[in-house]
């Protein structure tokens, strides 16, 4: 009851820090007070070049003012309105600009405020659908190991993390997971790796276990981001796709990460010429400003639902923030800098600078894996003995003290600018790994 109190700036204890070493934070904080371009301001002063769009999500770069005007806009305009059996002009005019920039028949799309709730939401469209269809009898989930699709309990459970997973006890039933893809004959390759298509005749495997009468949907990062920025072999999303087309099986990308133009189109999908019946979005969709997310859903769910009993309500699901007023004005100011800039083009036609860049690093000291397409890339380090993940957090944080932010998973080091990205900016970035790597233990 102390409203009227005023928060001391510097007392750090109240705040339960996501997915970081909370004791070890507190007593030598890193705090950004202001961002701009490709730069962030730390609360000492220091400018730090933002080598991974924030948490891979700022794809054009920071204080946007388009964006920034738009959002003050619409608070100013209509700051918020239901969002069950009520509408606003913003939301159907993002999923219109949405549909046009997805791989065709991919045309409807629904609105969550995360990726973690796209995947919730893509997992439930998939088991609603069979059922409204008839097929009540498919309801496994396939995922894939080092497969991250968020922290619910749903993406937990298809996804293939350890240590998100192991603390939880029971997660959902009725999942399996396919192989991962990290194979150490890939190591150096160049955009996608030679080696791994077979893989996804796991999927086979447990078709014949199972009965494809059974399963639902297969969930995958089209490229896994989170556990080390590991490109698809050659051939196998084609023949995942294949699998799944010949037993029903719906085929989910999450492209959280992926999407809006990171791999050089506007999503992986696109890319790779894989079409999925489901994609997931988040991040990138309103530049990381304002949380959202969405699902981009194929015609053919779609229609399953619209054609089904004639319900007051189609699809028992939905959050008191879908596609709300600010977030959709962000979204539409977003795709709109996208696109007036050509970013997405910019990530492919810098795509071999930065492959050479980043692969002149090899011979640096620890390094026993590069991986990279579009303007993303990583760096495997190999891991102190006894002790995983230790010299890839002492990378990030001499990274961070000289200047760059990079993003530690384990031992790789991951690395995503904005798109706006200047190739002089790229060469920074490379050298202050360079000096970094030399001077790890
Ligand atoms: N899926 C993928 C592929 C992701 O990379 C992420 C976040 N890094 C998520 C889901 C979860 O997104 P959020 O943190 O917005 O819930």
């Amino acid at each position: 009851m102390a409203l009227d109190r005023k928060p001391a700036p510097n007392d750090l204890s109240a705040f339960w820090m996501p997915f970081t070493a909370n004791r070890q934070f507190k007593k030598a904080p890193r705090m950004f007070v202001a961002a701009e371009g490709m730069y962030y301001t730390t609360a000492d002063g220091r400018q730090v070049l933002d080598g991974t769009a924030g948490l891979w999500c700022c794809n054009a770069g920071h204080k946007r003012p388009k964006i920034v005007q738009a959002i003050q806009q619409q608070a100013a305009e209509l700051d918020y309105a239901p969002a069950f059996q009520m509408g606003h002009p913003k939301a159907f005019e993002l999923a219109s600009a949405l549909r046009d920039i997805a791989p065709g028949g991919m045309d409807h799309v629904f609105f969550t405020n995360s990726g973690s709730e796209s995947v919730e939401t893509a997992l439930k469209i998939a088991l609603a659908c069979h059922r409204a269809r008839g097929e009540a009898s498919r309801t496994r989930l396939v995922g894939r190991e080092r497969g991250y699709h968020g922290v619910n309990f749903g993406g937990i459970s298809v996804g293939g993390i350890v240590n998100n997973r192991r603390v939880f006890g029971n997660l959902l039933s009725g999942v399996d997971h396919l192989p991962h893809t990290h194979l150490p004959q890939n190591a150096f390759s160049k955009g996608q790796p030679e080696h791994g298509a077979h893989l996804a005749d796991a999927l086979d495997g447990l078709v014949a276990l199972h009965g494809a009468e059974t399963i639902a949907a297969v969930i995958v990062e089209p490229m896994a981001g989170s556990t080390g920025v590991l490109m698809p072999p050659k051939g196998y999303l084609e023949r995942l796709r294949e699998i799944c087309t010949r037993h029903g099986i719906f085929l989910i990308f999450d492209e959280v990460i992926t999407g809006f133009g990171r791999l050089g189109a506007s999503f992986a999908a696109e890319r790779f010429g894989v079409r999925p019946d489901m994609i997931t979005a988040a991040k990138g969709l309103t530049n990381g400003i304002i949380p959202m997310g969405a699902v981009l859903v194929s015609a053919e769910i779609h229609d399953a639902f619209m054609n089904g009993p004639d319900h007051l309500i189609e699809f028992f699901h939905g959050y008191t923030y879908s596609g709300c007023p600010i977030a959709s004005a962000a979204g539409l100011a977003t795709l709109e800098t996208y696109r007036e800039e050509g970013l997405f083009q910019r990530a492919a036609d810098l795509e071999a600078y930065w492959q050479e860049g980043l692969h002149s690093l090899r011979e640096c000291p620890h390094v026993i894996d590069i991986r990279n397409m579009g303007l993303i890339g990583a760096i495997e380090l190999q891991p102190m003995s006894g002790e995983p993940a230790k010299r890839g957090f002492s990378a990030f944080l001499n990274a961070y003290e000289a200047g760059l932010l990079v993003r530690s998973t384990g031992d790789t080091i991951a690395l995503s600018p904005p798109l706006i990205v200047e190739k002089a900016q790229i060469d920074q970035i490379f050298e202050t790994l360079r000096k970094v790597l030399h001077g790890l233990d």
